[in-house]
């Protein structure tokens, strides 16, 4: 049985500090599936691809994190492939109408950038969890 890691702690030093760290182990399924990486029980997305401001199980901040871009771009190009490839095979090998084609294939590549979208933010934000990422700062 996984423990939640322990409630936020906030330093004057650091600031907000999350206990994220080497030591901290990636629940890929939970990441996958759209959970808190500390508590593992909290829905991390508001909307279909939106991020909570706080997990509501275990108030981890959300906003701290900065997933960014990264995933939408290799999506784009993993999507691109399996999207072309399905697209021709149902038109020169199975001989399936454009009519039927075309709308089919939209809505696959919609429906798999959602999945993927949620799946992929997810393990990034587990990510910057465990490594403790955070946005740089200049110290003067
Ligand atoms: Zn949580």
């Amino acid at each position: 049985m996984k423990r939640p890691d322990p409630a936020p702690t906030e330093t004057a030093a650091n600031g907000p500090y999350h206990e994220g760290g080497p030591g901290k182990r990636v629940d890929v399924g939970a990441a996958f599936a759209g959970k808190c990486p500390r508590c593992r029980k909290g829905a991390i997305f508001r909307q279909l691809i939106v991020f909570k401001d706080k997990c509501p199980e275990c108030a981890l901040d959300l906003e701290q994190f900065n997933v960014g871009d990264g995933a939408t771009v290799f999506l784009i190009f993993l999507l691109n492939v399996v999207g072309m490839i399905g697209i021709l095979v149902c038109h020169f090998v199975l001989n399936v109408p454009i009519w039927i084609n075309a709308p089919l294939w939209t809505a696959v590549i919609i429906g798999l950038a959602i999945l993927g979208l949620r799946a992929s933010k997810g393990l990034l934000l587990a990510l910057e969890y465990k490594n403790d990422a955070r946005i740089g700062e200049l110290k003067s």
